[in-house]
């Protein structure tokens, strides 16, 4: 039975989705692909905002299959059997106008593959119906295009646990940056919100990570919602970086460093040990974060215990056990 959804400091967090990812059957087929991990493990932290561009324009249930024509930057949508059913204008009108309005969401999960919803690789048929996999699906390109912020990714990427944890990661990140910018943007919000994200830059970009706290000292020469709106792009681009366990490796023992005046010798080797077990692949990473977790407990710090680093997304998704 699904879990009721948890609240989050946040508050609610709203994630779009393709919706045939979470059981309506609105496929040409009449089925659905529901999709078990968005639906029970990510319902209970976010509320699900679905869209089916091709039901929204008026193409029934069970339908005739649509496909990809032409050129790559400015293909058509034309029926599979029927070359004659153009609904290129209307998928567009309609993607345009939604992209427009999804000022509420933190992140949106789209169906891989589909010529409305799918983010990459989707099948583009030349004149001699020869399929390449370079196109982008109509509703996806426009909802990419209208919300460069916006964390998107492909159900069927979700499976692959680092893309998995890096999506989370990056929709935490944007859903904490949207509430900064409700608050109100404040020069000591953004110096605020930029050191609380240090660490987790560092693990997806070293070289992020030190071009972005000079940024921030150019306050003094642009206004603040212009830095502010550079600040949080760079970011956003930097976060999709993978964080490899090499610099993951880097960030924890940077952390270990603040510990070493208040753990013994006998802790600080178990530390070390954990951490080295994670470099050579013998434990997940959530190993030693929770052991380090354990310690700042222990041993409040005032720099590390802002980090969001230690705990990016709900521990429940467990994102970090595979990583
Ligand atoms: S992939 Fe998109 S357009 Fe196709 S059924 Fe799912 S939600 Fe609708």
């Amino acid at each position: 039975m699904k879990e009721p959804m948890q609240k989050s400091e946040l508050g609610t967090l709203r994630m779009g989705v393709s919706a045939c990812l979470l059981g309506a059957r609105v496929r040409f087929d009449g089925g659905h692909k529901q999709n078990r991990f968005i639906l029970d493990m990510l319902g209970q932290h976010f509320e699900f905002v679905p869209f089916c561009p091709e039901v929204a324009i008026g193409l029934g249930t069970p339908r005739d299959t649509i496909r990809l024509v032409g050129r790559e930057d400015s293909p058509r949508a034309v029926g599979s059997r029927n070359p004659d059913l153009d609904v290129t204008d209307a998928l567009r009108d309609y993607s345009r106008k939604t992209a427009q309005e999804l000022d509420g969401l933190c992140g949106f999960i789209l169906k891989k593959d589909s010529p409305s919803c799918g983010m990459e690789r989707v099948r583009i048929y030349n004149d001699k119906s020869m399929p390449h996999r370079n196109g982008v699906g109509l509703f996806a390109r426009e909802v990419i295009k209208a919300n460069p912020l916006l964390p998107v990714e492909e159900e069927g990427r979700l499976n692959d646990p680092a893309l998995r944890e890096n999506f989370i990661n990056r929709v935490f990140v944007y859903a904490r940056w949207r509430a900064l910018r409700q608050q109100g943007l404040t020069k000591a919000g953004l110096i605020a919100f930029h050191a609380r994200h240090k660490l987790t830059l560092m693990a997806h970009s070293p070289q992020g990570y030190r071009e972005l706290g000079p940024m921030l000292a150019r306050l003094d020469d642009v206004s603040l919602e212009e830095l502010g709106d550079q600040y949080i792009s760079r970011l956003m681009e930097l976060l999709k970086t993978h964080a490899s366990r090499k610099r993951h490796v880097n960030v924890l023992q940077h952390l270990l460093g603040y510990l070493r005046k208040c753990v013994d010798s006998s802790a600080r080797a178990d530390l070390v040990d954990v951490i080295d077990a994670y470099r050579r692949g013998d434990y997940p990473l959530v190993v030693p974060v929770t052991l380090l977790q354990h310690h700042f407990r222990r041993n409040p710090h005032p720099y590390v215990s802002q980090q969001v680093y230690l705990n990016p997304h709900p521990r429940e998704l467990m994102l970090r056990n595979a990583l």
